[in-house]
């Protein structure tokens, strides 16, 4: 339905990158089993890279000659693609690096994307292999559409582009004490959520938001653009550097305004030179030391259980967090728990997302807004941010969504 802009011509070349450490640790058997010879028989030729070590992929998508490849793939869980992403839009090149059509294979614990792509097409749910196999044939039939991204800015000046979710309190809690039970693979979140049940606390902070219906126009390229290469691209510049020419301010300043966080939580890329700010300015944001714009919406509520902006239907293979949510909707579909509510309800909430039943349940505790751009300032000195399930540096963040900026083979 919708949203195919471009197919993958053939023969093609893909670079699948393979994370063996993700999941129960099988990623590279698990592609040799069922993906090998299905990609032999769709005329895909590709090149097979196995990560040695986190942010390895990143490295080598802000580095590699793109024109090779055809397709950028991943076999793992949502943290290698979030790390490819990210390269990309490292990039000097990024307007057409981020425009090479990505693919998703779930060989991770966490296979957010993976299940959402494979809910859009209206299927019946399945998971673990059966959903490996089904994003294989995708992969083969190599259908592209577009990929909203968001850009998340962080106090440090900071930003990064996610693809699945910027979450706050117990979901992102789970999310980091989960990964310890990787080894029982998709389940880990529901082992997480129980154990982080048991101590159930309050997380305050303050939360504000653009709600979709008050902005005018959601920024995305104007025009849809094909796959094969040049000829198209510069509708996309063009309509970028409008984008560009309408807000350069923000910009400046994110980069201009450094400061270091020193907190418990080791920040993903401590360690690694900054890398030069790329990508498109956030039209929508003001610097995070001035307030938000008046137009925004400020939340009443100070104390929270969870906060999550997602931008995909999955959070999980089994949690179904925004069902309404598509690839290119423009939208942040932002979901919060105010504090308050019993864990029976928060368990019975939990067991509702996983058919995605979790917004009809008419708690009074929960809230469901679409929106394009929001920021969290949590009070407490120490805690977790996590973006598509990754632990980022902890602080205030606040983001905007930019719709179709990236390209996925999915349908
Ligand atoms: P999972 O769903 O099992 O968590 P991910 O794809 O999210 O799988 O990967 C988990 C983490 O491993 C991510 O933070 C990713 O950046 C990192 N990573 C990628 N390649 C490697 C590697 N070769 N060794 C260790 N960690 C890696
Ligand atoms: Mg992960």
């Amino acid at each position: 339905p919708g949203g195919v802009c471009a197919e993958v011509r053939r023969p093609c070349r893909f670079l699948v990158l393979i994370n063996p450490q993700s999941g129960k640790g099988q990623a590279q058997a698990m592609f040799n089993n069922h993906i090998q010879h299905m990609l032999q028989e769709a005329d895909i030729t590709y090149t097979l890279q196995i990560t040695e070590r986190q942010n390895h992929a990143r490295e080598m998508v802000r580095e590699a000659d793109l024109s090779q490849w055809d397709a950028v793939v991943i076999m793992s869980g949502d943290g290698l693609l979030f790390e490819v992403v990210n390269g990309l839009m490292e990039r000097e090149d990024w307007e057409k690096a981020i425009q090479t059509p990505l693919g998703v294979l779930p060989g991770g614990s966490g296979n957010a994307l993976a299940a959402s792509i494979h809910y859009y097409t209206g299927a019946q749910p399945v998971s673990g292999e059966d959903l490996l196999v089904n994003c294989g044939f995708m992969l083969c039939k190599g259908l592209v559409s577009h990929l909203d991204l968001t850009s998340v800015c962080m106090a440090s000046s900071q930003r990064l582009f996610s693809f699945l979710s910027l979450a706050w309190g117990f979901v992102a809690d789970v999310d980091i004490e989960s990964e310890k039970y990787r080894y029982v693979g998709a389940a880990r979140f529901t082992m997480g959520t129980l154990v982080r049940l048991t101590s159930l606390r309050v997380y305050k902070g303050k939360l504000a938001y653009l709600p979709a219906e008050e902005s005018q126009f959601p920024p995305s390229p104007a025009q849809p653009v094909s796959f094969t290469n040049d000829s198209n691209s510069s509708s996309v510049h063009s309509s970028i550097h409008s984008h560009l020419s309408r807000n350069s301010n923000c910009q400046n300043h994110l980069l201009h305004n450094s400061c270091n966080s020193n907190n418990a939580h080791k920040p993903k890329f401590n360690g690694q030179p900054p890398v030069t700010t790329q990508g498109p300015p956030d039209s929508l944001l003001v610097p995070l030391d001035q307030p938000v714009p008046a137009h925004w919406t400020v939340v009443k509520e100070e104390d929270f259980v969870l906060v999550m902006a997602v931008y995909q239907s999955h959070l999980a293979e089994d949690l179904i967090a925004a069902p309404a949510s598509r690839l290119e909707d423009g939208i942040i579909h932002l979901i919060y728990v105010k504090a308050g509510i019993s864990r029976q309800a928060l368990l019975r909430l939990f067991l509702a997302m996983e058919k995605g039943a979790h917004l009809s349940t008419n708690c009074p505790f929960v809230v469901y807004v679409k929106v394009r751009a929001l920021r969290l300032e949590p009070y407490s000195p120490k805690g977790t941010i996590t973006v598509d399930g990754e632990v980022v540096e902890y602080g205030p963040v606040q983001a905007q969504i930019y719709g179709r900026l990236a390209r996925i083979i999915a349908g």
